[in-house]
């Protein structure tokens, strides 16, 4: 989809982009198997004008702004992932996909940030106060992203049920590739828990033996919240980034002021909350150091993509050279990896760290897919 008018060209070399920085960048930070990239293919227009004459009732009414591109013939190939295709198995069995969205797990420890409060409360709890003050949303959600990626099982497992307790955008279930659980749009949600748990009930057999009633369900989406919780701190294959060290743990505040969890513990009169850190290699690992390469945060990042911004209006022609929009090759992941934040006045340097703060800005929006599908004892 796209908002203005482009040559065909400029469309295949505009999505070229996107498979590129997907293949050769993001790839680098979350592991070869946790990235899926996508392919260019080219489509007849015909099937493309049909297309769209299908999907346009289906899709909300906020996306409607922008037009499907139906004169390029140009389209990007990417899998379904809530139907992950368990290609080990030869007979069809039913998959479970839960789609997490993060959001930003950690708060600012940048300098350059002029508001102390920005210092004690994460970016996804103001943003809850704004979202339910603005009536997004009817309620405001109990999920803290500093919790779950604290790595501390009991924080992950509070959080995990906050989102299923308010699912918004940042909690979707699939079976089979249907919406069971979470919102389709603004408007319709299903937040249903003995809803869910009829339908989690081939995957998780409570194992105290109730099949139905109020504590059957809660077993069953406790199963779930554990399952979930294991493999978010499971290893995964090494990436090339590995260890980056984007920044040391202690100078962040491990804790974020409004969460639910926390406050809970002050309540009882506990301050000490524990961050048990995640292990390293685990996918959550890997996306809060990609978030963190958000190192000064947009306060201190401005002043830089201004210098940026002002550099190429004096010399348009170095825009290719200096690859501000790719492509995103080896030499441009190279320089991704200069975590200095010392500012020696360069473009350079101005430079990098834009490219970084985009990283991050992608690693915050990142949707994890977690599919699951049921296997027999001798499989395992
Ligand atoms: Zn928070």
């Amino acid at each position: 989809f796209l908002d203005q008018q482009l040559t065909s060209e400029e469309i295949l070399h505009h999505l070229q982009n996107i498979v590129d920085f997907g293949k050769h960048v993001m790839k680098q930070f979350f592991g070869e198997n946790y990235v899926h990239h996508g392919e260019i293919i080219q489509l007849p227009l015909d099937f493309v004008r049909q297309l769209c004459l299908k999907i346009q009732p289906e899709r909300p009414e906020s996306r409607c702004d922008k037009d499907m591109d139906t004169l390029s013939g140009y389209a990007m190939c990417l899998p379904n992932l809530t139907r992950l295709q368990t290609f080990r198995f030869v007979e069809p069995r039913p998959i479970l996909c839960i789609e997490i969205k993060p959001k930003c797990g950690f708060i600012p420890f940048s300098s350059h940030v002029s508001q102390e409060i920005k210092h004690k409360v994460c970016r996804y709890c103001m943003h809850q106060h704004l979202k339910v003050a603005n009536g997004k949303w009817k309620r405001p959600s109990k999920y803290c992203p500093v919790d779950l990626f604290s790595g501390n099982k009991q924080r992950m497992h509070f959080a995990l049920k906050s989102l299923l307790q308010e699912a918004q955008n940042n909690l979707k279930i699939f079976k089979n590739g249907e919406l069971i659980y979470g919102c389709k749009d603004d408007q319709e949600c299903s937040s249903d828990w003995n809803e869910l748990a009829r339908h989690l009930k081939p995957f998780f057999f409570p194992s105290n033996g109730l099949v139905s009633g109020p504590h059957c369900t809660r077993t069953i989406v406790k199963e779930l919240i554990h399952v979930i919780t294991l493999t978010l701190l499971s290893s995964t294959d090494a990436c090339r980034a590995g260890d980056m060290k984007t920044v040391p743990f202690s100078q962040g505040r491990s804790y974020c002021e409004a969460s639910a969890f926390n406050k809970e513990l002050v309540r009882n009169g506990k301050h000490k909350l524990e961050s048990s850190g995640l292990p390293r290699g685990c996918l959550l690992y890997k996306t809060l150091q990609a978030q963190m390469l958000d190192m000064l945060d947009i306060e201190g990042l401005y002043p830089l993509y201004n210098r940026v911004e002002q550099y190429l209006e004096e010399f348009p022609e170095e825009r290719s050279t200096l690859q501000i929009d790719g492509p995103y090759n080896e030499a441009f992941y190279e320089k991704l990896l200069d975590l200095s934040t010392e500012d020696d006045g360069t473009i350079a340097f101005a430079l990098t760290k834009v490219q970084q703060y985009r990283i991050a800005m992608t690693a915050k929006d990142c949707s994890i897919m977690i599919a699951l599908s049921p296997c027999l004892q001798d499989e395992w």
